[in-house]
């Protein structure tokens, strides 16, 4: 088994504690985290300190290029990362698994690499010359979560040198292998110091926000944590980034065909078993359609393969970890106990694994938990409506505000009803898919900020403005 350390300032540390990490399908141990200590912490903001004057300080053409290194790398070590991301995360190697997951990392890398922010003229006169200048900040902290762990981090990573800063990694410590990994290859074509990682548990995400040697965390997880990040920010005055949970509703409008529709629902709903933030997880489908709708997904949902995500014939994986099964079997429960009617799933079996059979079920509304909250997993809450006027009130009232999406034949009149919704991004037709050049964040308590594109790259930097 391959050992794995932190890396420091180009190098890998050994710490004297580790801890297992284990693999949702079968329990067995994928590999030990290394766990960092608060000096490991204080050395990693260290030399991410140390090496910022020089990478802030490199050309930007220069910058540009090794992050297209970084790219090329992570790609040739595609498989490799693939493997180690579906040993400690579960989800398959195949369909919108780990080989998916690693080529949206390196695509997000490319397209990021080739943000430029040059200088903008705000005024040329007579009376003077007002000049922004785009800076990084300093140090960045990243905390990212479990589900996506390698595509995330690489949301984090490549904005934070591009723009200039170096940076601290911490990965979940249910999930850390992979970033490990993928940092200590970045070490491979960047300079020392601009790209560190630490791993535990203990409490050191707190510690890495609340760092004084550290400017800037972007931090992706729930929203109670966020609140803590934000707290810790707070001592020093970081910028922050918070990408945070969601409970993403989607509203299908009378009229629509079920047939065309029902592949999309089930991937905006189940990509990754659910564990999305920007997942589907509350589907509003008008009366006249709602028993067709039913049928469809059902009979789409039933065909789709679940197992070991080694497999190369899996489609869906286990659940990450136990925890979160236990919150799906809790609200699963409730929901049968207030009256919903399981169309499929529902019924988890006693094998190894924290496997949970996809599951639908209807006859639900606001005010049951599986409509109110994040269930972050494999069942999707479908919900019959009269009213479009009323249930876009239905939809908005939830303290997030991550996604959303409307479902029609009729575009027009879904961008009327998509523009009235209270999220960061709302889809037509689709959920949930975003890429590079569209910006993406959650308003309310999904979030702050938001990355990808030139907003996202922004938010890397602070502004100066030069005044001739
Ligand atoms: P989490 O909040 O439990 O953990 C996220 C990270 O924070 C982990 O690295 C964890 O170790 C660390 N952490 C824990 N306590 C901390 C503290 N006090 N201070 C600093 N860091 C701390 O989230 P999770 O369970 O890993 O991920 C699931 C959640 O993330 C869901 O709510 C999901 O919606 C959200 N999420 C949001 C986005 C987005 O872009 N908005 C993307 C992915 C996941």
């Amino acid at each position: 088994m391959r050992s794995f350390a932190l890396i420091i300032d180009g190098k890998r540390v050994e710490t004297a504690q580790r801890a297992e990490v284990r693999n949702p399908a079968d329990g067995a141990i994928a590999g030990f985290m290394p766990l960092a200590t608060p000096a490991d912490l204080d050395a990693a903001v260290a030399a991410a300190a140390a090496a910022f004057p020089a990478w802030a300080a490199t050309p930007d053409a220069e910058r540009q290029a090794l992050c297209g290194k970084v790219a090329d790398i992570i790609e040739a070590h595609a498989e490799e990362l693939a493997q180690l991301l579906t040993l400690e995360q579960g989800k398959p190697l195949n369909g919108l698994g780990s080989r998916f997951e690693l080529s949206g990392a390196v695509a997000w890398t490319r397209a990021t690499a080739a943000i430029t922010l040059p200088v903008e003229i705000l005024q040329d006169t007579p009376e003077g010359r007002v000049e922004l200048h785009r800076k990084p900040i300093g140090v960045v902290g990243s905390i990212t979560p479990w589900n996506w762990p390698v595509m995330i981090a690489c949301w984090h990573l490549i904005p934070a040198i591009r723009a200039g800063n170096t940076v601290v990694s911490k990965p979940s410590s249910l999930t850390p292998l992979s970033t490990i990994r993928m940092v200590e290859l970045m070490n491979e074509v960047l300079p020392p110091g601009v790209m560190n990682v630490v791993t535990g548990e203990g409490g050191l995400g707190g510690a890495l926000a609340g760092h004084a040697g550290v400017g800037k965390v972007v931090f992706t997880g729930s929203t109670p944590v966020g609140k803590k990040v934000m707290a810790a920010a707070a001592g020093t005055l970081k910028r922050l980034t918070l990408e945070l949970g969601g409970n993403d509703a989607g509203i299908v409008l009378p009229g629509t065909d079920p047939a065309a529709i029902a592949e999309g629902l089930f991937w905006g709903a189940f990509i990754n078993n659910g564990q999305t933030c920007a997942a589907l997880k509350r589907l509003y489908v008008h009366e006249s359609v709602h028993d067709a709708v039913c049928e469809a997904l059902v009979a789409y949902a039933a065909k789709i393969p679940v197992g070991d995500g080694r497999l190369e014939s899996s489609v869906l994986g286990p659940v990450q970890n136990e925890k979160q099964l236990a919150l799906v079997r809790e609200l699963v429960e409730d929901a049968k106990a207030q009256g919903g009617k399981v169309l499929l799933g529902g019924d988890p079996g006693n094998g190894p694994g924290y496997f949970y059979p996809v599951t639908l079920i209807s006859n639900v509304d606001n005010g049951v938990r599986l409509v109110d909250e994040e269930q972050f997993g494999p069942v999707l809450p479908i919900i019959k409506y009269a009213s479009v006027e009323e249930v876009i009130g239905r939809a908005n009232a939830s303290p997030f505000g991550l996604g959303g999406s409307v479902w029609s034949s009729d575009i027009e009149a879904a961008k009327t009803v998509a523009k009235r919704l209270e999220c960061g991004s709302v889809w037509i037709n689709k959920h949930g898919a975003i890429q590079p050049n569209a910006p993406f964040g959650g308003v309310k308590q999904s979030g702050v900020g938001v990355e990808f594109g030139v907003e996202g790259l922004k938010e890397f930097t602070t502004i100066q403005t030069l005044l001739v």
